[in-house]
């Protein structure tokens, strides 16, 4: 098993390094995260021994109970849809949180980071293909809620997350990463104080090197690595 993640992780970072060398990126502009959700301390701890520092993890409770349990320091993402109520879990536990999709979340995390006289770096999440079933601002109203949040002294806006349809052929799938980066673009030449366009966070296991050739700097790669989850 451990030999596994440790080949999986090897794979993807060639694929990733071959992705950057087609598009003519330096690979160090592209960090992987381990996606951990639904899987135990111990395969995050044979990921973490085979050179993974960064790891993404999409429920709150799950990921305080290992977050507690694993030995070793990996750094944390929270990638998954959080409830406003739940915030106050996750102060001070994780260094980005990419699922920032309206202004009632992102004021309750303004609070819980405030007391502790920290600023909490944020993602904003993008709904691209406008699908019900997903989390994420409406791409229309995306700016106006990037304006809003940049008036919040405790959050630090550093790029944009999508979670675009799914699509068997990938080619189907790259306007929506294309999309993201042009509203990425369109944002960071409004020159908002406090709003940095600097990281976009897109591409999962199966889609990951069409998001790094459309401007990826943070892929979210699950069952590529740890396996299919129950
Ligand atoms: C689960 C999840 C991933 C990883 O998906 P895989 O297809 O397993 O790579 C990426 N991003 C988000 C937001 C997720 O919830």
């Amino acid at each position: 098993m451990s030999v596994e993640i440790a080949h999986n992780l090897e794979t993807i970072r060639q694929r990733v390094a071959a992705a950057c060398q087609r598009c003519g990126r330096d690979p160090h502009d592209v960090q992987l995260i381990a996606v951990s959700k639904k899987k135990p301390a111990t395969l995050i701890e044979e990921a973490l021994n085979a050179g993974q520092t960064l790891f993404g993890e999409s429920y709150v409770q799950e990921f305080i109970d290992k977050q507690q349990s694993i030995n070793g320091t990996p750094h944390w993402h929270f990638i998954g849809a959080l409830q406003t109520n739940k915030v106050k879990y996750l102060t001070g536990k994780t260094e980005l949180i990419h699922s920032v999709d309206r202004l009632s979340l992102a004021s309750e995390i303004d609070k819980h980071w405030g007391k502790s006289g920290a600023v909490a770096r944020i993602l904003v999440q993008v709904n691209v293909g406008d699908e019900t079933s997903k989390a994420g601002v409406p791409v229309d109203e995306a700016i106006e809620l990037v304006q809003q949040l940049a008036t919040l002294p405790h959050i630090r806006i550093e790029g944009l997350m999508a979670l675009p349809p799914y699509a068997e052929d990938l080619e189907q799938v790259r306007p929506w990463f294309r999309l993201l980066r042009e509203l990425a673009e369109k944002i960071d030449s409004l020159n908002l104080p406090n709003v940095s366009m600097a990281t976009l966070s897109m591409g999962m296991s199966h889609d990951f090197e069409i998001a790094i050739e459309e401007g990826a700097t943070l892929i979210r790669v699950g069952t590529a690595i740890f396996g299919a989850r129950e």
